[in-house]
């Protein structure tokens, strides 16, 4: 792992240095002065480390354009990664086999529980990179994503700070009303902001172990994020597949928090956008198609007239023409709409005229409960 890093970070200077990022060009560039220096080290993973050095100095080079702050790149973690050409691992007993140079090999008994043997028994999953951390190995899976089924309905979801609220479509018509709520996600959030704040002023003496102790409060909190996002995830597209429905998302790139007051509470994109991120690869995984569309005035636009409303106050969107639906299901209607006019919805139609409150079936879905924490409970579910 040391040679590994010193090997990155060599490479790295030199990058920059001579303004090459790619792999290749990397390659060509310091693979002989390397081979003199460390003739030990195993050639694959000289050729893997060049490549770590490519990706850090790619991110290095965009921060430089785009005029964020930067410093030469230096890798101070110990690790080593390596492509699945340059090491084995035995799928039955779990034992890593690592060449390190020639003639001496390193064997890791990895410990195997049912979660793992779940991958590593399924045959039509492939091994990719291996990474080596001083406390734990990382092997990536691969899969060959299965084509995603034809879809016989829709789920609309508009993405709030609390809950993806949204709709069933169905042979032309909303069948349902479909919610997944994740209410302590914000809660979480200025918890979490707050402690970290106070742990500044407490260590305001000692910026050293502030940074370290906020970085912990921030690792908890990503943790209790991401659980909430991946249940929440599940829950939606079991959902789909059972209804063997298409899912509409809104494209979230480029929005900003709405307001001053939104933004000073830091209450910020990003789980939403984790959220449609882990949605996305989980959905590909299963086969289950997904779409994000526009979502540009989804939450003032009548779907019935298509006459556009100033502003959005108030739980309830009413319009002049009798139309009038919960605000943020209104919303997912019209991007229903908007996705059902793109040819991606595959010929699928509906009728937001023939939605009627007394076509809405709740299901609550009390059978999914959060795994309880100690300072509060989580109250997630599905309605349907
Ligand atoms: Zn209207």
């Amino acid at each position: 792992m040391e040679d590994f890093r010193l090997a990155v970070n060599s490479a790295i200077r030199l990058g920059v240095h001579s303004n090459v990022t790619s792999r290749f060009a990397l390659t060509k560039l310091a693979y002989k002065d390397f081979r003199m220096e460390h003739p030990g080290m195993f050639a694959q993973h000289l050729v893997s480390a060049f490549e770590v050095a490519g990706s850090i100095l790619k991110n290095h080079r965009r921060r430089l354009r785009k005029g964020l702050p930067t410093q030469v790149p230096f890798v101070r973690r110990l690790f080593m990664k390596t492509e699945n050409q340059a090491y084995k691992l035995g799928r039955e007993n779990g034992v890593v086999d690592l060449p390190i140079r020639a003639g001496l090999h390193i064997r890791l008994e990895l410990v195997v529980s049912g979660y793992h043997r779940r991958y590593l028994d399924d045959k039509s999953l492939s091994l990719g990179s291996l990474t080596l951390l001083p406390d734990r190995v990382v092997v990536a899976i691969r899969k060959h994503p299965p084509k995603a089924y034809a879809p016989e309905s829709i789920v609309s979801l508009d993405t709030n700070e609390c809950s993806l609220d949204g709709v069933l479509a169905k042979e032309d018509r909303i069948a349902a009303v479909v919610r997944a709520e994740f209410p302590d996600v914000s809660i979480i959030q200025s918890v979490h902001h707050d402690r970290r704040k106070r742990l500044q002023k407490k260590k305001s003496h000692d910026r050293r172990t502030a940074r370290r102790l906020c970085a912990r409060e921030g690792m908890r909190e990503h943790h209790r994020i991401d659980y909430r996002m991946h249940e929440v995830a599940n829950t939606v597209l079991s959902f789909a597949e059972e209804h063997k429905s298409m899912i509409v998302l809104e494209d979230l790139t480029g929005i900003r928090p709405r307001s001053e007051k939104v933004l000073n509470r830091r209450i910020s994109m990003w789980p939403r956008r984790k959220l449609h991120q882990i949605i996305e690869y989980k959905a590909a995984w299963r086969g289950i198609p997904v779409i994000k569309v526009d979502p540009r005035y989804s939450s003032r636009k009548c779907p019935v007239c298509g006459r556009i409303q100033d502003s959005r106050k108030g739980a309830e969107f009413v319009c002049g023409c009798g139309w009038r639906a919960d605000r943020h299901i209104n919303a997912s209607i019209n991007l229903l709409q908007t996705a059902a006019s793109e040819k991606a919805a595959g010929g699928l139609r509906f009728d937001p005229g023939a939605f009627q409150h007394d076509v809405v079936m709740v299901l609550c879905n009390p059978g999914r409960v959060v795994r309880p924490e100690p300072n509060g409970t989580s109250n997630m579910r599905a309605a349907v």
